[in-house]
């Protein structure tokens, strides 16, 4: 008998698949318990925004209608709110959608695609899916090191992700680091500037990279609405770069890849900077609570300058991860990103925070 697995292409057969953060509803059954808290997938703890939730009531009228699928109105909006012309976005069921567009776009089984190692999870998957060749370079300090990046690109070398913050260690590289990495890399090779926490930097400090897309016709700079506007099960994201490269991308596009929904919350929540800017606020004030504790826990941690951040346990993860389970607190193991002894935790609320902050307590001191 012919084995199914034996005709699909190659690197599918070799795919390991993505593991998202448990469920709520999933370790509810299991455990038979309430009042879990999630702290597993960089959420927005303080949920969807008013502006927002009014938008999807209004859409629900036409639900029965196909959605835009040029997307007009959001790129409207993403256009002026970010200073660039229409035909420079392209829109995605979630930024990973356009990751997966991306790779299908420009890789070949020829070609080799950069990341670093502890880089976020489908950078591999997307590369691997079409059969190219990862080249992962050494972290430097958890974070990328950009010369080591340089140094492995080949004539083969189409794409280089870069996370930034990167997930799940929420190491920052500096504006100007990027910049100069971007001057340095050859025209033949497309650059993703992951920008998935965006709006949680730009309070930080002055980001900028999307004055460059005048002068790096290879570069992408990919966003979400999945993280600080609180619209991760809607599925939005889009990406920023020369006409050229958002043409290619909106060929392999679905042609109504977001839906009615989801694309009238989103350009309702652009509009909707009291909840980013309360959002923000909450995300200082909880990687204080959690940091503060840590310390005093003689626990170390990255900086993290995204709304979660990874704690070193000197210990394995996976069965502080399960105990605190059993306490109904869901965070994220990260040994699949070679991190073995950390867990990233998610900041929620000021209460859910504390909740997990007495789970660790409790877990770690055997109680
Ligand atoms: C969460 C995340 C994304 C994308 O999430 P979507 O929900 O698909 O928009 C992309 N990159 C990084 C680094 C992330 O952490």
């Amino acid at each position: 008998m012919t084995n199914i697995y034996s005709l699909a292409v190659e690197g599918v057969q070799k795919l390991i698949p993505y593991k998202a953060g448990k469920p709520i509803e999933e370790l509810e059954r299991e455990l038979g318990i309430s009042n879990i808290v999630k702290l597993a997938s960089n959420e927005n703890p303080l949920g969807i925004g008013e502006k927002a939730r009014a938008a999807i009531q209004n859409a629900m009228e036409n639900l029965a209608l196909y959605p835009d699928g040029s997307g007009f109105h959001l790129k409207n909006t993403l256009a002026k709110k970010y200073a660039v012309s229409m035909e420079q976005i392209t829109l995605g069921n979630g930024s990973n959608e356009i990751l997966e567009l991306v790779a299908r776009a420009f890789l070949t089984t020829e070609n080799e695609v950069i990341f670093s190692q502890h880089a976020f999870a489908v950078y591999p998957i997307v590369t691997q899916a079409v059969g190219a060749k990862a080249v992962v370079t050494p972290a430097l300090n958890y974070g990328h090191d950009l010369i080591q990046m340089l140094d492995r690109v080949t004539a083969k070398t189409r794409i280089v992700f870069i996370a930034n913050p990167n997930n799940p260690t929420g190491t920052l590289l500096k504006q100007e680091a990027i910049e100069h990495f971007i001057n340095l890399l050859p025209e033949h090779v497309i650059c993703v500037l992951d920008e998935a926490y965006f709006e949680f930097v730009s309070q930080i400090e002055t980001v900028d990279s999307v004055s460059w897309l005048k002068k790096f016709p290879n570069l992408i700079i990919t966003r979400t609405f999945s993280k600080a506007y609180g619209l991760a099960g809607l599925r939005v994201g889009y990406s920023l770069s020369n006409v050229e490269i958002a043409d290619l991308l909106n060929r392999v596009r679905q042609p109504f890849n977001n839906n009615s929904l989801a694309l009238a919350a989103a350009e309702a929540a652009l509009n909707d900077e009291e909840h980013v800017r309360i959002t923000v606020e909450n995300n200082t004030f909880g990687m204080k609570q959690l940091t503060d504790s840590f310390k005093a826990l003689n626990l170390t941690w990255i900086p993290s300058a995204g709304n979660f951040v990874s704690v070193d346990l000197k210990q394995a993860g996976l069965p502080i991860y399960e105990k605190l389970l059993r306490k109904g607190v869901i965070v994220r193991p990260v040994d699949v990103y070679e991190m073995p002894n950390f867990l990233r935790i998610s900041i929620g609320t000021p209460t859910e925070n504390a909740k997990f902050l007495k789970a660790l307590k409790e877990v770690l001191t055997n109680v």
